[in-house]
């Protein structure tokens, strides 16, 4: 039996610290992976994700939890409400400032 994204795997590296499955293909100028579907321009994550999970709920936008935009694994997408992935963002943003301070006082002690 051929998988689903079958056809989609020469455009994806399969990165083996994170289990990132890296799109290798055309990318947005946002840094998402980008599939023409019937002619038309989709996001990569979005349609291995309907491919291999399901059908995205309209209106939901689909987080990349391991915060990487090109990363089109599905185990590493989860559908949430726009608000929702604006505030994970935010978030994840903090966490990191507050990450490399930790990492940068470490490093002068
Ligand atoms: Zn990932």
């Amino acid at each position: 039996m051929t998988s689903p994204i079958h056809r989609y795997e020469g455009r994806i590296s399969i990165e083996p610290n994170s289990g990132c499955w890296l799109w290798i293909g055309a990318t947005s100028s946002q840094g998402y992976g980008s599939i023409r579907v019937k002619g038309k321009a989709r996001m990569a994550h979005r349609v291995i994700f309907e491919l291999m999970r399901r059908k995205i709920p309209r209106k939901k936008d689909l987080d990349h939890l391991c915060r990487t935009r090109c990363c089109v694994n599905p185990d590493h997408l989860e559908p949430v409400t726009k608000s929702e992935n604006n505030r994970r963002s935010t978030c994840w943003h903090v966490l990191v400032s507050r990450r490399s301070m930790i990492l940068s006082e470490g490093l002068t002690r």
